[in-house]
């Protein structure tokens, strides 16, 4: 498990801290936010908690609420100055999902009339009813200390 607060081989790390280049937007106490190298859309901007957790599925409960408490601020601002009326927030957690920067963060991505990303992703795949319960099942015991806790 990643858990340390930075690592000197991470390229978020090394943004953070300044040690190499990024068109910076937001700096917090917790996050910083910047625009994407290689943007899907004009305005596309990444979220990234300042300290280094390799994904989402390592982001403390404490850090996860400080970051995204940023998330209205930052897509009003996004959408307001590219003109976007619609966006999208996107976490790509882990390879298989298309993450290749291992430092967790959100993607905000404005979103145009016509442009060229394909969404939403296809839908459809058929479940029997006993499958959808098992899997509900499961997940509220799953979830049952996250729901005692709350
Ligand atoms: P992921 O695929 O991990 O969800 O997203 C990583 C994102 O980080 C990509 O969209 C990529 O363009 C962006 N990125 C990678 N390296 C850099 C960098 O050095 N600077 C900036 N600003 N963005 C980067
Ligand atoms: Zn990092």
């Amino acid at each position: 498990m990643t858990t340390q607060s930075h690592d000197s081989g991470c390229v978020f790390c090394r943004i953070i801290r300044g040690e190499i280049p990024a068109l910076k937007v937001l700096e917090t106490e917790h996050a910083v936010a910047f625009l994407d190298i290689n943007p899907i859309n004009v305005g596309h901007v990444l979220l990234v908690p300042r300290v280094h957790h390799a994904n989402l599925t390592e982001l403390p409960e404490v850090d996860a609420a400080r970051v995204g408490a940023l998330l209205p601020a930052l897509v009003r601002a996004v959408c307001s100055v590219v003109k976007a009326e619609a966006f999208n927030v996107v976490i790509n957690n882990g390879t298989l999902a298309g993450q290749t920067v291992f430092h967790g963060h959100w993607h905000i991505i404005p979103r145009f009339a016509g442009d060229p990303v394909h969404w939403p992703w296809p839908h459809g795949q058929k479940q029997t009813q006993e499958a959808l319960s098992q899997i509900q099942a499961d997940l509220r015991e799953a979830l049952a200390p996250a729901a005692a806790n709350d």
